[in-house]
Formats: C-alpha cells, sequence, structure tokens
C-alpha cells in the first residue's frame, strides 16, 4: 500500500531535548491547518536563550501527550509587549528545560508549540509564514525573504 500524500491525516512528532517528554501533532492538512511564526519579542528571547522565538500555532485539540505527561512543568506570567499586559503560560521538561509549547490569554481554542521539538521531517510539514514584533529585531538579522511581517502583535 503507498501512503496517501494530502488526504488522511499527518501526524507531526516531537519530543523534548532530553527525550523524556514526547507528543504527537495530528491535523489534515499542515500547511493550512498550522501556522509557524517567528516572533522578535523579549520575551521569547529570553524564554528560548536564542536571537528570536518560534513557534508552531494549532488547534489545541490537535496535540497529545504520548509520553512523560508527569515530567511538564508549567510557568505563567503576565507580560506586556507593547499592546497591554496579558497573561502567559508556558510548558516544559522540568528535567532538560526544553520548551514544549506556549499560550497567552487570548489564543483561544490554539497553542503555539516549540518549532525545534518537531522532528525533522515534521518541521518540514508547517515551514514559517510570518514574522511578529519585527521592531525588536536584533540588528544583525535580516528579515527572512517571503514572510509576512508584522511590526508588532502575536495573533
Ligand atoms: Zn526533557
Ligand atoms: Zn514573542
Amino acid at each position: 500500500m503507498s501512503e496517501s500524500l494530502s488526504l488522511s491525516p499527518q501526524t507531526l512528532p516531537g519530543t523534548c531535548y532530553c527525550g523524556i517528554i514526547h507528543y504527537t501533532i495530528t491535523l489534515d492538512n499542515p500547511s493550512t491547518d498550522a501556522r509557524t511564526s517567528i516572533c522578535h519579542c523579549h520575551n521569547c528571547k529570553k524564554f528560548t536563550g536564542g536571537n528570536y522565538g518560534i513557534t508552531t500555532k494549532i488547534p489545541r485539540s490537535a496535540f497529545q501527550v504520548t509520553q512523560g505527561q508527569e515530567k511538564i512543568k508549567v510557568h505563567e506570567t503576565h507580560e506586556d509587549n507593547g499592546s497591554g499586559p496579558m497573561k502567559l503560560r508556558r510548558e516544559f521538561c522540568s528535567e532538560c528545560g526544553s520548551g514544549i509549547l506556549e499560550f497567552g490569554a487570548n489564543a483561544g481554542d490554539f497553542i503555539y508549540v516549540f518549532y525545534g521539538t518537531l522532528e525533522d521531517h515534521a518541521r518540514g510539514m508547517v515551514e514559517p509564514k510570518g514574522e511578529f514584533f519585527t521592531k525588536f529585531r536584533d540588528p544583525w538579522m535580516p528579515e527572512v525573504e517571503g514572510l509576512f511581517q508584522k511590526h508588532e502583535m502575536k495573533q
């Protein structure tokens, strides 16, 4: 039997850095049901330790932890990136510190999974579409060609 390319749901697997936590994302069409974006806000820089955060927005119902649920630690804070204080929740591995997902109070039924935790082939199915908070872009980092650019806000 050959694999169906587009009509059956796709399973995108991921893990934390140490491998204790495993998850899967199940989407009918990853290229339209998921939106990966780069965020240059201070908060993403601090949490990830990089010069931007990169996450994949998916419906919460598409996400399932398959191993290590008890190792997930939650951090909640209120952040203000210029559009007023907003509650922000992050979930990460308590063993290795790897971020798994995040979402703000206005995210509705969506969550933002940390893109780098997806396996290689899964990242290939959800390539970035845009950049947010570009006013905070580090000066040495160029715009990524072909991505939409938002001066601020993350929706
Ligand atoms: Zn871990
Ligand atoms: Zn951000």
